[in-house]
């Protein structure tokens, strides 16, 4: 891929399209095409068919979706697999259809199935019951996956699905109920410690286990993958490293100086116990995630202060 390619993010308003919009204008991207939801809505066929005869860009990151913590998937699977089964139809087909050299497409960890064995290798894909908290999310995506594998086997449409584990930075959903963990704890300790509350509630048991990845370090293996790979196997991204809820909780109240207790609400689902992501591909090639937990969780931390002009404290 040459950066100064016409290089289309899609969903580059969201956290891993940023991300990606970062890395690659700081590599002197000068051709990037970006379009925002307002402008282009692509769960929309016919715009999403115009866009593409109009731009016909040779790269695509297929970075938009309808994403959400495990309260979001479980309270709204119609959007989830309406919205993503739509847009990646209409971004994989106009696509192909106008002459994309590459295409990345983002599955997720959480599409594996629910008791897999640790670490998840790619070829566990649809050998069990999904998780039942996400079961919307992950079919769609599943189908972008196959979807992506059936344009190469049969019009020879170089595509290549990522399968991220949980991510996390700058950028994210900070909303309290439908964000993902990390930002939605940011978010909870913070205004804890500005209303001096004596206790932070978390949700579920603490003990499931997450593995974390800082989206910078996604883009920079995503940027890696579109150069270098070049296969219809899946590859999974992710750090190696696994942090339980209650230890990242307690990270997550040092980063924000906030002083009281964490109360666990059981009542709240725990989801997948454990969802370590096996990574051949990228081991084999000496990558590494570099952006550590504390370090991570900090600079999420200062762009949540800075995005919603909140004082630090
Ligand atoms: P998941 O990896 O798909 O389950 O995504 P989440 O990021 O939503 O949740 C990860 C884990 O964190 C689950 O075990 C949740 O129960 C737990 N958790 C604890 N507090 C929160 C919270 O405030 N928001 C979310 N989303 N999850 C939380």
């Amino acid at each position: 891929m040459d950066i100064n390619a016409r290089i289309y993010v899609a969903g580059h308003r969201g956290l891993v399209g940023s991300a990606l919009v970062r890395r690659l204008e700081a590599e002197g991207a000068n051709n990037l095409i970006l379009r925002t939801h307002q402008e282009l809505e692509l769960t929309n066929q016919n715009e999403v068919e115009q866009f593409f005869h109009a731009e016909k860009p040779e790269y695509v990151f297929l970075a938009a979706a309808q994403v959400g913590g495990i309260h979001a998937n479980s309270t709204y699977p119609a959007r989830f697999i309406h919205d993503n089964l739509a847009i990646q139809t209409n971004v994989i087909h106009n696509a192909w259809k106008q002459g994309t050299k590459k295409l990345l497409f983002l599955g997720s960890s959480c599409i594996y199935p629910r008791d897999c064995p640790q670490p998840i290798k790619e070829e566990y894909l649809m050998t069990g019951p999904l998780e039942p908290t996400n079961e919307s999310y992950a079919i769609a995506k599943i189908a972008g996956l196959k979807m992506c594998q059936a344009y190469r086997k049969q019009y020879g449409f170089e595509t290549i699905c990522a399968m991220p584990t949980n991510l996390y930075g700058p950028g994210d959903n900070f909303d309290p109920e439908n964000s993902h963990v990390v930002p939605g704890l940011i978010r909870r300790f913070h205004e804890a410690k500005l209303e001096n509350a004596p206790e932070v509630v978390i949700w579920g048991s603490g003990e499931p286990l997450r593995e974390l990845l800082h989206v910078d370090d996604l883009a920079d293996a995503l940027l890696l993958l579109m150069r270098h790979y070049d296969d219809e196997a899946i590859v999974n991204v992710g750090t190696g490293r696994e942090v339980s809820i209650s230890r990242l909780a307690s990270l997550i109240a040092e980063t924000t100086d906030y002083q009281g207790n964490m109360h666990f609400d059981t009542s709240r689902p725990d989801g997948t116990q454990r969802k370590l992501l096996d990574t051949p591909w990228l081991s084999a090639r000496n990558w590494t995630a570099k952006i550590d937990l504390p370090f991570g969780l900090a600079e999420t931390y200062r762009s949540f202060c800075n995005d919603f002009r909140l004082p630090a404290g």
